[in-house]
């Protein structure tokens, strides 16, 4: 089977791969049937993934149709359409049972699949903790419509739950590409008084308000002054910081009020400086990313009951074999492109 490989640093190509084949009792093989490319693809396409393996097939975010399970898997059976994890975790250890499966122990776990394993921009691919790792999509959900559910939604759904969301609060989201949508649609799941945007392009600002027009949008310029005069407290109850560019880390502690919560969720190419003495007695509570991404049984249900919704997010449509066009539109940004469905 033709599998879209990372070669080395710049270098996607294809090749030819013999298909994947069970290697633990707990392992599933799935079918591929609809995959994503998500910004980390593009970062271990430059390098700044140092764990990524040479030779790997690329792709992490796919749904599909499981094939073959291994005789230690319980919960998923071949033929069940399945949501697939971009974390690989073992559900036993320390941190998988406190729900901290990004942190989870087993040598295999954390971001495996097409970064340290084969991953999904092929026809299939071998997922290890079958039980874990995927998830049953109901029948009345469609691929695009769970597409998304194993990574960036899941991630705007840890960063709307440990962010601690109330029904009183004003909610500043930095950033509104694909994360920073999912990350707005988990908040708005939570209610909140006020929800607050700061984006810088036009093409994603016109996006919020053709699809969210409840949401308040700025721009970073202006971002502090607009928090200060849309919130109760003088900032942000609390802020997502979901951009991860230069300024937007400062910008998200200025715009929090005092005892705010203050979610990193991006991914930083540089170190972030924490000017403590600037924010001495602001009495911030500082969090975190990566995502812990066991919630995505109550995603789906969520999806099934029409309470999210992520196809507005598909702007393109390609089969696999036009990947490397799909590649060009997402890291050119070109064509006013969100997210690319890529149909095997
Ligand atoms: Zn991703
Ligand atoms: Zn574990």
């Amino acid at each position: 089977m033709l599998a879209y490989t990372y070669v080395e640093q710049g270098r996607f190509e294809w090749r030819d791969k013999p298909e994947p084949r069970l290697e633990e009792p707990r392992d599933a093989i799935v079918r591929v049937t609809l995959s994503s490319i998500c910004t980390s693809d593009l970062h271990i396409k430059h390098g700044s993934v140092p764990r990524a393996v040479p030779g790997i097939t690329v792709g992490h975010e796919m749904v599909g149709v499981v094939e073959a399970v291994g005789e230690a898997v319980k919960n998923i059976a071949p033929g069940d359409r399945v949501t697939v994890n971009v974390e690989t975790f073992c559900g036993e250890c320390f941190f998988c049972r406190h729900g901290y499966v990004n942190n989870c122990t087993d040598p295999h776990g954390g971001w495996a699949l097409g970064c340290r394993i084969d991953g999904g921009q092929t026809g299939y691919v071998r997922v290890p903790y079958a039980d874990t790792g995927l998830n049953r999509i109901p029948d009345s959900v469609t691929d695009e419509q769970a597409l998304f559910v194993g990574d960036i939604l899941a991630t705007g759904f840890w960063a709307a739950r440990i962010s601690e969301v109330k029904e009183e609060d004003t909610v500043l989201i930095i950033g509104a590409g694909p994360t920073g949508i999912c990350t707005l649609l988990c908040t708005m799941l939570k209610r909140p008084r006020r929800i607050i945007v700061c984006e810088r392009s036009p093409e994603r600002i016109r996006f919020v308000r053709r699809h969210y027009p409840e949401v308040l949008v700025t721009e970073p310029e202006d971002c502090l002054t607009f928090v200060k005069a849309h919130s109760v407290h003088g900032g942000a109850d609390v802020v997502m910081e979901v951009a991860g560019t230069d300024d937007t880390f400062r910008l998200a502690w200025e715009c929090a009020r005092p005892n705010a919560i203050v979610t990193v969720v991006a991914m930083y190419d540089k170190p972030q400086m924490l000017p403590l003495p600037d924010m001495y007695g602001k009495n911030l509570t500082f969090k975190t990313g990566g995502v812990d991404g066991c919630d995505c049984a109550e995603i789906l249900g969520l999806i099934e009951a029409g309470k999210i919704d992520t196809t507005p997010l598909i702007t393109h449509r390609f089969p696999l074999r036009q990947i490397e066009e799909a590649y060009h539109i997402f890291e050119n940004k070109l064509d006013g492109v969100m997210k690319i469905a890529i149909s095997g």
